[in-house]
């Protein structure tokens, strides 16, 4: 899947709404959170639409790998890949997510406490 009418990260995977970009490659785009939960906010995402319920293909997992080496890079330019951070994706209406459109948070930069 590509581009999805109305979905705010392909806009900014696409540089249609502008962000504040950290890490690019052809597959995917890290920029930071407008409403940082922590010193460092940071999210990455696949550039083509994959849908935040896990519904994934083959084509989509192949990409989290890449999402995981960005993360390592991101962190260590960041100044916190030895301090630690936490890398999450919320799934689905109990944990809040808001975009449907796969995205892992980067958080750290302070203690951030059990949850
Ligand atoms: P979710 O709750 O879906 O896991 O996280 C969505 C995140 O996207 C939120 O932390 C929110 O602040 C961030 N966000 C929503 N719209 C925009 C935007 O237009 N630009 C940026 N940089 N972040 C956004
Ligand atoms: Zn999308």
């Amino acid at each position: 899947m590509g581009n999805v009418e109305g979905c705010i990260f392909c806009q900014i995977a696409q540089g249609k709404i502008p962000s504040d970009v950290v890490f690019e490659t052809d597959k995917l785009i890290a920029f930071r959170d407008i409403h940082p939960k922590s010193p460092v906010h940071i999210l990455i995402i696949p550039k083509n639409h994959v849908n935040a319920r896990l519904d994934l293909t083959q084509q989509d997992v192949e990409t989290l790998p890449e999402i995981f080496l960005a993360a390592k890079e991101i962190t260590r330019k960041e100044g916190i890949g030895e301090r630690g951070f936490r890398l999450i994706a919320n799934v689905g209406p109990e944990s809040g997510q808001e975009v449907d459109h796969l995205h892992f948070h980067i958080l750290g930069g302070k203690r951030l406490g059990p949850m």
